[in-house]
């Protein structure tokens, strides 16, 4: 079974305690760790626990920054040195790179494990699943596998006093035809989400960009935060980090106020732990009515206007 630790070269401390949470019930395996963007400082290298590092250099620096040509990069170090198992540190970043590079080598994929262990018959890789309910593990006899790995820095292994054998992989990486222009936007966290004592909720139900911008005006004069359903965020009415759920954020905030949504239970995950829970849905057989405290049968946009303007005129 070979196995590859794929990092960026500010991740290597990261990378570090993956290796240490691998655990390889096999004699015969190699572990290595491939570094995108090459390694900066020598001497972070003697702390690794690792016998075979691979820089995969790119042709452009900048190519770094774009998730595709790193994807790419990979993918042509893959080909060149095939491995069984790739392990990235799950974050936006790998996660994101764990995806692409999944569809690149056609293998399996796994996001946001917490464990990971192999033997001669496959890969086992164990992550939380219902909200963090249950542990759920995942057995791969077909692989390859690309796996992004939720470090835990309690699992220190001793140091090796060897030094690494360093190799360096220039990989010839171009931007896709398609790509003509890449815009950053910076992005939040959760954690507004999370911390506010008053949440908007908009699902499908609201319709236009302009109604969501309208909830968000809301949201903004009540002093809460507006999050969403899961086809809101998919629709992109609604930024990623506002997503409500089982798979997003699970809140408690005082008081929810949910406009347009059905009240999936995926959803109601994520709001049913607030104190007070009012559904809008125009819909009178809808689920959301099952679960709330005040239901409101109505238009939820014509809803939505009528409160801000109760607010505005104080
Ligand atoms: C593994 C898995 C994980 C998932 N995780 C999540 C998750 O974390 N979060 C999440 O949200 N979803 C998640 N989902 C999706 C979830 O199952 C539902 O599909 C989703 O929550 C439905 O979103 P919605 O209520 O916005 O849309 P819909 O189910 O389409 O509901 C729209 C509602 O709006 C009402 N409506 C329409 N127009 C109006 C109007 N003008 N006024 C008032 N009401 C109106 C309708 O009556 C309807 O009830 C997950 C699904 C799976 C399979």
């Amino acid at each position: 079974m070979k196995i590859s630790v794929v990092c960026f070269s500010d991740e290597l401390l990261i990378a570090n305690s993956l290796l240490s949470q691998i655990s390889v019930k096999q004699t015969e395996n190699s572990i290595e760790l491939w570094v995108l963007g090459g390694i900066d400082d020598t001497q972070k290298v003697k702390k690794l626990n690792i016998q075979k590092i691979t820089e995969i250099i790119p042709s452009e620096q900048a190519h770094l920054k774009e998730p595709v040509c790193c994807a790419d990069a990979v993918y042509k170090c893959f080909c060149r040195h095939p491995v069984d198992v790739i392990v990235l540190p799950s974050g936006l970043r790998g996660d994101d790179l764990a995806a692409r590079l999944s569809v690149l080598i056609s293998g399996g994929c796994m996001l946001q494990a917490i464990e990971f262990s192999c033997d001669e018959s496959g890969a086992s890789v164990r992550k939380p699943v219902y909200s963090g309910n249950l542990h759920a593990t995942f057995r791969f006899e077909t692989l390859p596998l690309v796996l992004s790995l939720i470090p835990s820095p309690n699992e220190e292994k001793e140091q090796s006093n060897d030094t690494p054998e360093l190799a360096r992989f220039e990989a010839k990486t171009e931007p896709p035809a398609w790509l003509t222009n890449i815009e950053y936007e910076s992005t939040e966290n959760g954690d507004l989400l999370k911390s506010s004592e008053l949440v908007i909720a908009a699902g499908r139900g609201v319709g236009k960009a302009e109604s969501f911008r309208k909830l968000e005006e809301l949201a903004e004069v009540m002093g809460g935060v507006l999050g969403g359903t899961r086809p809101a965020v998919y629709d992109g009415k609604i930024p990623r980090e506002r997503m409500i759920g089982s798979s997003a954020a699970v809140l408690s905030p005082k008081c929810s106020i949910v406009f347009g949504a059905s009240g999936a239970a995926p959803f109601l995950a994520g709001v049913e732990k607030s104190k007070l829970l009012i559904a809008v849905n125009r819909d009178p057989n809808a689920l959301i009515f099952d679960n709330c405290d005040v239901g409101v049968i109505a238009d939820c946009n014509e809803f939505a206007e009528a409160l801000l303007q109760k607010y505005r005129n104080g």
